[in-house]
């Protein structure tokens, strides 16, 4: 029996997806889901013609696969994951490699490793990124674990990944949990650009008053340059111009102002916290969708709870060349606190993450692809100890040029009773990053007032604690 090269446990859209993703690339491959409907409609329809094996059990799927076996298990997160490994081990033999490309916790991917590697089996944990068509067609690829394992991988992953300019959107990215942690962190990075963008469609929309097709117009421009060029702003010029077939109105329009989430989102604000490193633009993403979702108690304080209104009173040209240049120094922001957040996950879990790789991986395949990346490959690459990418010379000159029109973007959004927490966030953290001093002297005064928690001083060494008023005994 000729046996496969790579097999796919799992086979909802992201597993059948990759799975002939693989085979289209030379690979045979052998699938098993646990419930046979799937196994049974993906080789009656997507599979005809193709070196697909499938197994109703998994000792057939073992069986299957030639050695070291490579199976990608690609079912729901959590529990799931810990069930098929409980299932497949005593059925694998020592140098087999299991990978996990689900958005698994990483800690989980951690506690795993840890489990199956002591017992001679290899462990990859493997973010995958880009929905549907970048599992089929090229996704961008965020395997973590031990790199000798990769090795085995790596033949196959450079071929099925998105391919860019500067080659596969895969590298091995570190061991352990490393690589589930730079896909949540990608994930956080999508929510912050996807509310940077939300903010900016609500301030041309509500503000500047542009219709449908003039967004769309607006939306392609911004598309065509060097800045904001990404596969998100091309799909919100897309979402413009589409229309209700019953009711001729545009679509987005009509679609219900809750936004839901998975939680990698939220994850990322946790571990963030966890680690000490404000991500604030990301966190008012996050929080967005929650106040999104609560549109009944929204609506219903819409009718009492007032403020102001009215729309850009300007030229509307000026206005969106303005909101552009906040929405590009946001993002900027955004990106250097998702980069700043994966150097500190780095240094404290000894993970060596190459950040100039992180952004270049992520150039093509997944959602947050745009050429805004390779300005941050770049800046990594010049400078693998950059603090803040707001350090780049690249981005500091941009946000010099562009601070005034930012500032007046928040200031009109004020004004006028919109919503730009994310652009607001960004603009905080520039602001509390440059400056030299912080009232936070004001708060350690307080600490140490009701606290006793004692303080530094900036004029000599040591810690001090100041009696700020007597304290006396209450007499009953
Ligand atoms: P999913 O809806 O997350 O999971 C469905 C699959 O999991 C089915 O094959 C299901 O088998 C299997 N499953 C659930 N519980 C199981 C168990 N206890 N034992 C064995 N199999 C079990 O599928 P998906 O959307 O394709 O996503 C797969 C993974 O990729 C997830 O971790 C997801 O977060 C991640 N991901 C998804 C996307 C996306 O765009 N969808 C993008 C990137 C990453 P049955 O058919 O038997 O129920």
């Amino acid at each position: 029996m000729t046996l496969q090269s790579f097999g796919v446990i799992g086979l909802a859209v992201m597993g059948e997806n990759i799975a002939l993703n693989v085979e289209r690339n030379g690979f045979p491959i052998a699938v098993y889901n646990r419930s046979r409907d799937k196994t049974d409609k993906f080789m009656a329809e997507r599979a005809v013609g193709r070196n697909v094996k499938a197994a109703f059990d998994l000792k057939d799927f073992v069986a299957a696969l030639e050695r070291p076996r490579r199976i990608l298990v690609m079912v729901q997160a959590g529990k799931p994951v810990d069930a098929v490994i409980d299932q497949l081990k005593p059925m694998l033999e020592p140098g087999d490699i299991i990978i996990d490309g689900g958005n698994s916790w990483f800690e989980d991917t951690d506690r795993r490793t840890k489990e199956l590697e002591p017992a001679g089996f290899r462990y990859i944990g493997m973010g995958v990124s880009g929905g549907e068509e970048g599992a089929l067609n090229g996704p961008s690829l965020m395997p973590g674990g031990t790199d000798t394992s990769y090795e085995y991988l790596s033949p196959i992953f450079t071929k099925i990944a998105a391919q860019v300019d500067d080659g596969a959107c895969v590298t091995y990215v570190g061991p352990g949990g490393a690589g589930h942690y730079v896909k949540m962190v990608h994930n956080g990075i999508e929510y912050g650009d996807m509310q940077l963008i939300a903010e900016a469609y609500d301030l041309l929309k509500n503000a500047a008053g542009l219709t449908a097709q003039q967004l769309h117009e607006v939306f392609s421009e911004w598309n065509t340059t060097d800045e904001l060029n990404s596969f998100l702003i091309e799909i919100t010029a897309n979402i413009f111009p589409y229309t209700d077939p019953g009711t001729g109105i545009p679509l987005v329009d009509l679609i219900v102002d809750a936004a839901g989430q998975k939680g990698t989102g939220r994850w990322t604000i946790q571990t963030a916290l966890e680690l000490g490193v404000a991500i604030p633009t990301i966190t008012a993403a996050v929080n967005s969708r929650i106040m999104s979702s609560i549109r009944q108690e929204r609506i219903a304080a819409s009718k009492q709870l007032t403020g102001p209104s009215g729309k850009w009173g300007g030229d509307t040209k000026e206005f969106i060349n303005k909101v552009r240049d906040a929405l590009y120094c946001s993002k900027i922001c955004s990106y250097a606190q998702g980069m700043a957040l994966l150097n500190t996950a780095s240094s404290t879990y000894t993970w060596n993450l190459n950040l100039s790789e992180m952004a270049r991986i992520w150039k093509g395949g997944c959602i947050i692809r745009a050429g805004f990346l390779n300005k941050i490959k770049n800046a990594f690459n010049e400078n693998p100890t950059l603090p803040n990418l707001l350090l780049a010379p690249e981005f500091k000159q941009t946000i010099l040029d562009r601070q005034a029109a930012w500032r007046d973007v928040i200031m009109t959004a004020a004004a006028l009773g919109i919503p730009v927490p994310a652009f607001s966030a960004s603009l905080d953290y520039f602001d509390s990053y440059r400056r030299e001093r912080l009232p936070q002297n004001l708060t350690q005064a307080q600490r140490d007032y009701f606290g006793a928690h004692t303080y530094e001083r900036v004029d000599k060494e040591g810690k001090f604690h100041t009696e700020w008023v007597p304290i006396t005994e209450a007499k009953h």
